[in-house]
């Protein structure tokens, strides 16, 4: 193919379809190509739905991410929030603005990142739209599956008394492409021991298969959990709970997993890991509450498929605050999880800046 901008919309989404021609679903009745894709749910399962639209120069970057990796995060981030629900995911839907500034073969590219994740989690692509911009590539994935209709996940779940906890490190895409926006002359060693955090920002893994345990067991043994995917920090998705049900959450500093390579990569550039723990989006690992009498049997199965499960802190009764203890005090948790349309958050004078800096950077 060669390397030229798009010139014919249709030879476009035939290459687009032709990536993702093998179905993996029966259910899917009328493939994508139609005016329209039919697909049969599955009976007595409740549908559930999410749409995200990234945006170059807001939610990436071409100097740090390659084509692939933009279309990994693309659907990455929308299985994400399924997983948050506990849903099984079947089929996606993705739409595409794209400038003159790409080529086609770019854009194929962002497709050809998208495979990986369908093909394992045997998600079929339904359709999507294709259009112009005149700057900004822009693109919009919406991801469809299905959960038992009895299963919710939900953040206004939380109870005074839970235990609080996160399936995976927190910080890790933050200061991954803190890594790749340094410029200094990294020696190789070193970049190899930064190689995990890089991976975090890159190719971060939705917990899709954790979401559908805490679905059975919810199904099962009728335990009740609070979920939430960081897609935009830890602070702000624990505020998102805390405020959803009505009570305070206490994230314990000393709990808080931290890997030694995000632990020895602060101590180098002189940040406080904390902040990327506590501000950094885009991990993808999924932050809830539990009965604490329930905390044994859910830390067995997660054990059992060797999977990590962290207990980072507690739920008390309050008015939708977060807190972070310390051995001795504890303080009040500002939220600065990033929002489009502020530059500043309320108490918080930085906020706004520096979480334009985590995701506005060249
Ligand atoms: P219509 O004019 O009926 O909307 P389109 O020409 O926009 O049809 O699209 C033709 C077919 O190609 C549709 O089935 C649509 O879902 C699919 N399609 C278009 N763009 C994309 C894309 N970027 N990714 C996947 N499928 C696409
Ligand atoms: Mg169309």
């Amino acid at each position: 193919m060669s390397d030229s901008r798009v010139t014919d919309e249709f030879a476009f989404i035939q290459s687009v379809q032709c990536l993702f021609q093998k179905y993996h679903r029966q259910q899917t009745l009328v493939a994508n190509g139609d005016d329209a894709a039919v697909f049969q749910p599955k009976a007595g399962y409740a549908q559930v739905v999410c749409v995200d639209t990234i945006v170059e120069q807001i939610h990436f970057n071409r100097k740090t991410m390659t084509p692939e990796q933009i279309g990994h995060k693309a659907l990455a981030i929308n299985l994400s929030d399924l997983a948050a629900m506990g849903a099984e995911p079947h089929y996606f839907l993705a739409s595409v603005a794209i400038p003159n500034s790409w080529s086609e073969q770019d854009v194929i590219r962002i497709f050809k990142g998208m495979q990986p994740l369908a093909d394992h989690y045997h998600i079929d692509l339904l359709g999507g739209d294709t259009t112009s911009s005149p700057e900004q590539l822009m693109l919009t994935v919406t991801v469809l599956g299905e959960v038992h209709p009895q299963v919710k996940l939900l953040r206004s779940n939380a109870r005074a008394g839970d235990v609080v906890f996160v399936t995976g490190f927190v910080g890790h895409s933050a200061a991954g492409l803190h890594v790749l926006l340094s410029d200094e002359d990294t020696a190789e060693q070193k970049r190899s021991e930064q190689q995990a955090l890089v991976e975090a920002h890159q190719y971060a893994q939705p917990h899709i298969e954790q979401g559908m345990v805490f679905s059975s067991l919810a199904m099962q043994n009728d335990m009740r959990f609070s979920l939430n995917d960081i897609s935009d920090g830890l602070a702000s998705e624990a505020f998102e709970i805390a405020t959803a049900s009505e009570v305070d959450l206490v994230l314990h500093a000393n709990q808080l997993p931290t890997s030694s390579a995000l632990a020895s990569y602060a101590q180098q550039v002189g940040v406080d890991a904390l902040e990327w723990v506590l501000y950094g989006g885009e991990d993808f690992v999924l932050l809830g509450t539990m009965s604490v009498k329930h905390w044994l049997e859910v830390e067995k199965q997660f054990a059992k498929h060797d999977w990590p499960l962290h207990l980072v802190g507690r739920v008390m009764e309050g008015k939708g605050q977060v807190w972070l203890e310390h051995h001795d005090h504890k303080e009040i948790v500002l939220t600065r999880g990033y929002n489009h349309f502020k530059t500043r958050a309320a108490g918080d004078d930085e906020a706004g800046d520096e979480e334009h800096e985590r995701s506005d950077q060249e």
